[in-house]
């Protein structure tokens, strides 16, 4: 009997379920959109019962399109938006607020006090993160401190907190677990000892009782209650949704990188199996734990991205669709001299500078829409490089970069990447990496792949991009863009 695997695909906007077969093709997706809700300038939250019903209806939905009943499923596998906090009641699984999301910044005059306390180094040293409003532990903290009665209650062990994949989890099966990954970008975890930390609980104020078990990626998380698909299905596989992409692109080995290029950046280094302290503000995280192996990476994250196209599209209405960005691109070449700073929101790695704001410089009387449209491609790739540099100053250069996301349909876009970085570039045919990350994960507990090595034999390239630009030019191209960025920069 032919067996399938279904990744849930819990993302920022849209929630999504895709089916694939044993040698992780694609058979069929359904994706559903769900609410965001901006209570305030700067607080970003999501409706947890919305964001499972959702999750309900494209698995059901998946299934009914493939044709298949719960017992042609062997392992479902969970991605989710990282970070994003909820906590709920333990006898009714109601959340007690909706979920704050990772793009929340409601608490940064906290995350300042800490930094002022000198506390950073310290946490920075057992997490491998920043003191930054990002990440869970503030997040969780502010529902405790906000929610009324919500201390008590969870002294009293009445609430459970959890990311998305623990919020779904416990929906789904009634389990209260996580994974490494997630645990991970949580502040609240070690990642030395791979176990919540005594010490962060103690200054979060986070009460052990609510935190769920950490188990590696593939695990048997538990099994679906009967009345959701009609019999259980075993919960084989979850990732953070960077982490998954990083197992969908095969990056196993160290010194593999890969980087998605979706409304931001994503960029990930395999630093091998122990966590690698970065000195340029780079991330330091889980990458994934199977089985006996456990690997880390360095991350960086560049805000904007496919972002900066979306706003030359309906901000600037300078292109009606973002593909026409490529004829433009082709018609005015790399030697561009105009250069588009998108620090709309800040920039992040390796700059965080929140206050910086964006700017366009070097125009002339001739610059036209196409160089403008030009230098925002541009701009991807120049702090995909700063990114690279900042890697290659902690750890290693990559030999090569896996890419995914909405914007590598864009070849012009791709080869100018890789003549920036100087480096070789491999677009995979299953762009899907972050899905398909989770269904590797499940397949594994599943039996269908032996292990991580069977699935890096699933990976195939759709086409490679190869440097071809003169050291010179590159270089001077860069040298530009630097020098654009220090006029935006309002810290060291
Ligand atoms: P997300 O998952 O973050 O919603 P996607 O991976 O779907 O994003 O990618 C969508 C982004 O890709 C959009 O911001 C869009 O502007 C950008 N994009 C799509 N097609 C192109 C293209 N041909 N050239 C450049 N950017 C593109």
């Amino acid at each position: 009997m032919t067996q399938y695997l279904m990744a849930i695909d819990q993302g920022t906007t849209s929630s999504r379920a895709i089916i694939f077969n044993q040698k992780g093709q694609i058979q069929v997706q359904a994706q559903q959109e769900f609410s965001q809700i901006f209570p305030f300038d700067g607080w970003v939250e999501h409706d947890p019962e919305e964001i499972y019903q959702s999750v309900l209806k494209v698995c059901q939905e998946a299934l009914k399109k493939a044709n298949l009943c719960a017992d042609d499923i062997t392992s479902i596998g969970i991605t989710n938006q990282r970070e994003t906090t909820v906590v709920w009641d333990k006898d009714t699984g109601k959340a007690i607020y909706n979920a704050i999301v990772w793009q929340d910044r409601r608490t940064s005059d906290y995350c300042s006090e800490l930094k002022a306390k000198d506390l950073e180094p310290k946490i920075s040293d057992k997490t491998g993160l920043l003191l930054d409003p990002y990440f869970s532990a503030t997040k969780l903290k502010w529902i405790l401190d906000n929610v009324e009665g919500a201390r008590d209650q969870a002294e009293n062990g009445q609430l459970l907190f959890g990311t998305i994949d623990s919020f779904l989890l416990w929906r789904l099966t009634g389990e209260h677990k996580t994974d490494v990954t997630n645990a991970s970008r949580t502040l609240l975890c070690n990642i030395h000892s791979l176990q919540w930390d005594e010490e962060l609980l103690e200054l979060f104020n986070v009460p052990s009782s609510m935190l769920p078990s950490i188990h590696s990626n593939t695990h048997e998380f538990g099994h679906t209650y009967d009345a959701l698909f009609g019999s259980p299905i075993m919960i084989g596989g979850m990732a953070g949704d960077q982490q998954a992409a990083l197992i969908g692109q095969a990056c196993f080995s160290e010194g593999m990188a890969k980087s998605t290029y979706g409304t931001g950046c994503f960029m990930m280094l395999n630093t091998g199996d122990k966590p690698s302290k970065s000195q340029h503000k780079l991330l330091t995280t889980v990458a994934y734990q199977v089985g006996d192996t456990t690997h880390y990476a360095l991350e960086g994250s560049i805000f904007m991205a496919g972002a900066t196209i979306q706003w030359i599209r309906d901000g600037l209405k300078l292109i009606q669709n973002a593909s026409e960005s490529v004829q433009m691109a082709e018609a005015v070449g790399s030697d561009n001299a105009v250069y588009l700073v998108p620090a709309f929101t800040g920039l992040g790695a390796p700059y965080w500078d929140p206050n910086a704001r964006g700017a366009i410089m070097g125009l002339t009387r001739d610059t036209g829409i196409a160089e403008i449209v030009t230098a925002g491609l541009q701009s991807v790739c120049y702090q995909s490089r700063d990114l690279l540099e900042a890697m290659a100053k902690d750890e290693v250069v990559p030999s090569c970069l896996r890419v995914d996301g909405g914007m590598v349909v864009n070849d012009w876009l791709v080869q100018f990447l890789s003549d920036i970085l100087d480096l070789p570039i491999q677009r995979p045919a299953i762009t899907e990496t972050t899905a398909l990350g989770a269904a590797y994960l499940a397949g594994i507990t599943g039996g269908v792949f032996s292990g991580l090595q069977e699935v890096s034999q699933l990976w195939q390239q759709e086409q490679a991009f190869s440097q071809n630009m003169k050291e010179s030019q590159r270089e001077t191209l860069y040298a530009g863009w630097l020098d654009s960025v220090q006029r935006v920069r309002t810290c060291d």
